[in-house]
């Protein structure tokens, strides 16, 4: 398990690299502001059902999606650390090492729940975390 200073350094890294993503998005959807309309950065990131979904399919945003996509990993990643759930593996219930959790942050299972999820959905190594 990460101790409190580990803890509140990763609080930090997340807090920096969801600002990082946040301003990154928005450069990206900058260009395509008009189509996108009155949707906000926030509400893209919530996504689901927001009111722009449509204007957002016509646009060819693959790379601020992957964007926006981490930023809900680093969302999430956040509301685990504040719930106490961070660290716990999803599949298995066992804590992610340390050393794993400092490499990925954002990561929501173990190194061996990871590969064998990474198996079942036929996705390349560590293509997704
Ligand atoms: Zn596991």
């Amino acid at each position: 398990m990460l101790d409190d200073q580990e803890k509140t350094r990763l609080v930090e890294q997340l807090a920096k690299r969801r600002a990082a993503l946040v301003e990154e998005v928005g450069r990206k959807l900058a260009a395509s502001r008009d189509k996108i309309g009155s949707a906000s950065i926030d509400q893209i990131i919530e996504g689901g059902d927001y009111a722009s979904a449509d204007a957002m399919a016509g646009l060819d945003l693959a790379e601020a999606q992957r964007d926006i996509q981490e930023l809900r990993d680093v969302d999430a990643a956040r509301a685990r650390l504040a719930d106490g759930s961070y660290g716990i593996c999803v599949d298995c219930g066992e804590d992610i090492a340390d050393a794993r959790l400092v490499a990925y942050p954002t990561a929501t299972r173990c190194t061996a729940c990871q590969t064998a999820y990474e198996k079942r959905h036929g996705l390349g190594i560590s293509s997704r975390l």
